[in-house]
């Protein structure tokens, strides 16, 4: 049996180790943290369990998709749960909007507080998500770019659907209310662009999550990891935690050998889950091929502060996805982007499982994680000086405008920061989702999910096409098994 090891167990990582299995190659999954999962891992503290990244489930069916390649039902692992609304969104006046779970409910919600216009605009922007939806995910999330040529023929369509603008203008362009529009186009941030400069392209997960819904696993994201350890026992894939990749070693432009903190292993084809930014230099020690892939020239998303804690108190009358846009927008995002400098002023997106799953209430105590995008490592602030105070910044935030007396009623509280995301995670420069999703950085321009530079390795994962997010980097395991099939089948 051919073998292949797959470096990292993030999404996509977890996706391309279930379909190499079952193109029946012996696969060994390395993973340089305790556990698996990378972004989605769980973080245990005092006796708490917090999942530390992904909270926001869409497109369940891509999840599905691996369970069903070897004749199981994902129903069997894990359970998810709907979450209605989709997101509150509370604004700097103490109003808020409920976006999403029903069409119906919101439209109405919209005309009493806004107007007529901003109810009609909404349905003419959701048509546009649509449009978009049609081309840039049912066509392309999963085809392998392979060449500058092969995007030519969808020029004329991204042209009609005005790839040039960014989300922002776009919506701009349909909604009146200053609050909506923020609201409205704050998706770019959850794959880590700036709303302002992200291409449009990315509205379509707007559609996305309308038309499938937006989920919670019953138990946590973590239950879902937990699906996947199950899974990968029952087919016999093999993984290793604590298990860190220092180095390759290769022989006519093919890798032979994968080298780890205590092995080395030999393979005959090598899936690198990692940020390919962090990959080239720190694994491969060469430059990218493409020009354009160079790390140096590249734009990196923004960095994470997220802080987790428990509360005595359980906040019944707060919703599962809350996101708290502070006074300033397009600075605030200017500073984090593009001027890398410590804000005070954080937004904020507040996840409070509970709300959707009690199975969430851990020793009679309500459980949240509050995540506010900072500038990624890029800049100079020292977390290590800073954290602290950042951290009760954002207490006292929540304290305001939405968790009262929460200084008095935490129990249990830890973050990280931009440090965890490049020393634990090697992600460059700390950024919490890889390169930004520009249309410079899309398609062919993203890293290839096949190395250009040696035969038997492939990319997955948030730094390949088509990017971050857990739907992005599961259909990236599916564009590089198209690649797998064609060049190492
Ligand atoms: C706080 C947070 C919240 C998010 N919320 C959502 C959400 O609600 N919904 C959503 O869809 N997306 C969300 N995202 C984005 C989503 O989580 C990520 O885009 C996605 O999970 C990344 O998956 P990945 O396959 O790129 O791998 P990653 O999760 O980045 O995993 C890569 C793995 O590689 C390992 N690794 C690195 N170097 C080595 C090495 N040398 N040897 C061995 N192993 C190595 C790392 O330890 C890591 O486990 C969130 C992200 C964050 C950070």
């Amino acid at each position: 049996m051919k073998k292949a090891i797959v470096i990292g167990s993030g999404f996509g990582g977890l996706a391309i180790a279930c379909r190499l299995r079952a193109m029946q190659y012996d696969v060994k999954v390395l993973e340089k943290q305790p556990n698996l999962g990378g972004r989605a891992r769980t973080l245990n503290h005092n006796g708490f369990e917090y999942d530390a990244g992904p909270t926001v489930i869409t497109a369940p069916y891509l999840i599905n998709e691996l369970f069903s390649l070897h004749e199981e039902d994902s129903r069997d692992y894990f359970n998810l749960l709907k979450v209605e609304p989709f997101y509150r969104f509370l604004f700097n006046d103490g109003s808020y909007f409920d976006y999403g779970s029903s069409l119906k409910r919101m439209l109405t919600e919209m005309k009493t507080k806004y107007s007529k216009e901003d109810a009609t605009g909404y349905l003419k922007l959701l048509k546009h998500s649509k449009r978009i939806f049609n081309t840039a995910y049912l066509k392309l999330s999963d085809y392998p770019f392979e060449t500058l040529n092969s995007m030519l023929p969808y020029i004329p369509e991204l042209m009609k659907i005005k790839f040039y603008k960014s989300v922002h203008s776009s919506v701009k362009s349909y909604l009146n209310n200053p609050h909506l529009i923020q609201a409205m186009s704050m998706h770019p941030l959850l794959v880590g662009g700036n709303p302002y400069t992200t291409t449009s392209i990315y509205l379509l997960i707007q559609y996305l999550e309308w038309k499938w819904g937006v989920y919670y696993a019953e138990g946590g994201t973590r239950s879902i990891i937990n699906g996947f350890e199950k899974l990968f026992k029952k087919l016999n894939i093999e993984y290793e935690t604590n298990c860190e990749v220092i180095g390759i070693e290769n022989k006519n432009n093919k890798i032979h050998s994968v080298v780890t903190n205590n092995n080395v292993y030999e393979t005959n084809l090598v899936v690198s889950n990692t940020d390919p930014s962090y990959f080239y230099p720190e694994i491969l020690k060469i430059k990218p091929k493409k020009i354009f892939n160079k790390p140096a020239i590249l734009k990196h998303s923004m960095g994470l502060f997220v802080l987790y804690f428990s509360t005595k108190k359980q906040y019944d009358d707060v919703k599962h996805h809350t996101i708290i846009f502070n006074k300033r927008h397009k600075e605030l995002l200017e500073d984090i982007f593009d001027k890398k400098v410590f804000i005070d002023d954080p937004s904020l997106y507040l996840h409070r499982p509970a709300a959707t799953d009690k199975k969430n209430i851990q020793n009679n105590s309500d459980s949240f994680y509050v995540l506010a995008p900072v500038a990624n490592n890029e800049s100079s602030i020292d977390w290590d000086i800073k954290g602290e105070e950042f951290s009760s910044h954002i207490i006292q935030i929540l304290s305001e405008k939405i968790l009262p007396n929460l200084k008095n009623e935490i129990i249990n509280k830890f973050f990280i920061t931009p440090n965890y995301f490049e020393s634990d995670l090697n992600s460059f420069k700390g950024s919490g989702f890889g390169i930004q999703p520009i249309f410079r950085q899309s398609a062919y321009f993203r890293y290839s999910n096949k190395s250009k530079e040696l035969n038997n390795l492939y990319f997955v994962g948030a730094g390949s096409h088509p990017g971050a997010g857990v739907p992005g980097v599961i259909s990236s395991a599916k564009v590089t098994e198209k690649l797998i099939l064609k060049y190492n089948g």
